[in-house]
């Protein structure tokens, strides 16, 4: 099965062909750790982890190397750490240790390698180096910029206009720059700062030449997939490519981007400026990772995804389907050779059509509709298999069944339960009206009340 990804480098619709099949190499801008992480950021590593998945499946587990850094110097952490006057290792260790409870709870496969910014210094003032001694790079007041006129090739990616780079870029423009548009690679540190003893004097490096160094380091000058959201095209993965390219005498550095469009809010996207986020850690106090991970697989990637609580109570409703599925008489030692493969095809085809989840989900509930339909066991059991299958290509339905049906049960009568007391207490405050709303909106999902003669509520059942 071929797999195809957009490419936003060509805007198209293209077959994957790696580099080398032995070694299918992808790197992600991972988190920059000084807060905890939203579910727009979930969102854009639980997809990534669905194409680690896939690519696992499709070349064999290890034949594929998934690099996501950790950047942890940048002045948003410098100003975090001042802000909560903690020490800048102790904040980042923290945000660090957090992150990765939370993409283990969204089911996240961990990348096989997490290279550190802090870590690879050297190998950035090295590339740094070569920039300066092939002309693409300058020193000017302690710092270094890249001399975007040294680069024709600037602005493949983003396809934008001198003007609208210099205007996207949003940095003030330094009096010590030769072309506005130019980015920095290092700058000084104020003793405070952090900082790195370099050929500039103390200090440390910009945000771009980060990934460029640690993607060299980790996956060569070539590799094959680059992801990351949206709003990281520009200037960062540009800045990128020109960084990478320049350093390596113009070879070629990544073949495919692809990048996750924003999860949002009422149609804004979520983002820690605006204020208007909800963290991963907050969401699984309220659902479980599972229901989440579904919910954020729900849209296409390169769709926007509109959070809401519906979405979210989808996704656990469709969970308790699949699992209930799977719990249903099964006796693998009737299944006959390659039916489950065979029913687990569209799954996957829909998986290799340029991650199209909200499909491949579709047609996991095309197979529980087959189960419940079918009575032979030997049919069942096949499709069963790959319903386990098809899930496990998206991080979903690796729980024992029982034990998320249970599970679901007891949210569901929690749930139930606190509507309950929120009317009670509306009925003895007199707010009748309320309490009858809270009384029809359950009875709207199925829920009978029973009432006392003495007002209380001692029972509900579903009808
Ligand atoms: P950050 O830690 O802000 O650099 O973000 C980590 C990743 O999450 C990057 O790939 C961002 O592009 C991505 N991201 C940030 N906000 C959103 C959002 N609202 N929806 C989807 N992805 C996002
Ligand atoms: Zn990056």
């Amino acid at each position: 099965m071929t797999l195809a990804l957009y490419n936003s480098l060509t805007r198209r619709k293209e077959r994957f062909e790696p580099l080398d099949p032995n070694r299918v190499r992808m790197y992600v801008c991972g988190p920059t750790v000084y807060d905890r992480a939203h579910i727009g950021n979930g969102r854009a590593f639980v997809v990534f982890d669905v194409l680690y998945r896939l690519l696992r499946d499709l070349y064999g587990k290890d034949h594929v190397c998934y690099v996501r850094n950790i950047t942890d110097v940048e002045d948003k952490i410098n100003a975090a750490a001042r802000a909560n006057n903690e020490p800048i290792s102790a904040l980042t260790a923290r945000t660090i240790a957090a992150f990765r409870d939370d993409m283990a709870a969204l089911g996240a496969l961990p990348p096989d390698i997490e290279p550190r910014a802090t870590e690879h210094i050297a190998q950035m003032i090295a590339m740094i180096e070569r920039l300066i001694a092939a002309g693409h790079a300058y020193e000017a007041e302690r710092h270094v910029l890249f001399a975007v006129a040294s680069d024709p090739h600037y602005g493949q990616l983003s396809r934008r206009s001198r003007d609208e780079m210099i205007a996207g870029a949003r940095v003030e423009v330094a009096p010590y720059k030769r072309d506005p548009a130019d980015f920095v690679l290092w700058k000084p540190s104020a003793p405070e700062e952090p900082g790195w003893d370099s050929p500039w004097g103390r200090g440390r490096p910009g945000w771009h030449i980060e990934c460029s160094a640690m993607s060299e380091a980790h996956l060569g000058e070539s590799f094959d997939i680059h992801g990351g959201g949206l709003d990281l095209i520009f200037p960062h993965h540009e800045n990128e490519i020109a960084q990478s390219t320049c350093a390596h005498d113009g070879r070629p550095f990544v073949r495919y981007w692809v990048h996750n469009v924003f999860l949002s809010v009422d149609s804004t996207k979520m983002s820690k400026s605006l204020g208007n986020f909800l963290t991963v850690r907050e969401l699984l106090d309220e659902a479980p990772g599972e229901a989440i991970r579904l919910a954020l697989l729900s849209a296409h990637y390169r769709d926007p995804l509109d959070w809401s609580e519906e979405r979210l109570r989808q996704a656990r409703r469709s969970l308790d389907r699949f699992y209930r599925a799977l719990t249903l008489s099964r006796d693998p030692v009737f299944e006959r050779f390659g039916e489950a493969e065979d029913a687990l095809r569209p799954v996957k085809e829909a998986l290799c059509d340029d991650l199209n989840t909200p499909l491949a989900l579709s047609r996991l509930h095309e197979l529980v509709g087959a189960i419940n339909r079918t009575s032979s066991d030997a049919v069942r059991s096949a499709l069963q298999r790959a319903l386990e299958e098809g899930g496990r290509l998206m991080g979903l339905l690796q729980q024992d069944p029982l034990a998320w049906l249970q599970g679901s049960a007891r949210d569901e009568a929690r749930r139930i339960e606190a509507q309950i007391a929120l009317r009670m207490a509306a009925r003895r405050e007199r707010r009748f009206a309320e309490a009858d709303k809270i009384r029809a909106a359950l009875a709207a999902e199925g829920v009978v009340l029973e009432d006392r003669p003495d007002g209380s509520t001692n029972w509900w059942r579903r009808e």
